[in-house]
């Protein structure tokens, strides 16, 4: 009687385990929320000669290195 008992416990116990396990792998297998991808702010270029900013598309490149004009640019 007193064996039955104790395996009637011990069973009910591997049983609450196992679920708590299964339930923390559940858990952990979810990725956490991730922000909103945020779209890159227009980021400006300085002109290599005289430090002015402007995007990048009107800026004349030379060498790598951003102008404001054809004329800073040496061209
Ligand atoms: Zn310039």
């Amino acid at each position: 009687m007193l064996g039955r008992i104790v395996t009637i416990v011990v069973l009910v116990g591997v049983v609450f385990l196992l679920f708590r396990l299964a339930l923390r792998k559940k858990r952990s297998s979810t990725p956490p929320p991730t922000p909103p991808e945020m779209p890159p702010p227009p980021a400006l270029v300085a002109c290599a000669q005289c430090g002015v900013h402007l995007p990048p598309d009107d800026a004349t490149w030379r060498d790598g290195k951003a102008f404001c004009s054809k004329d800073h640019a040496g061209l």
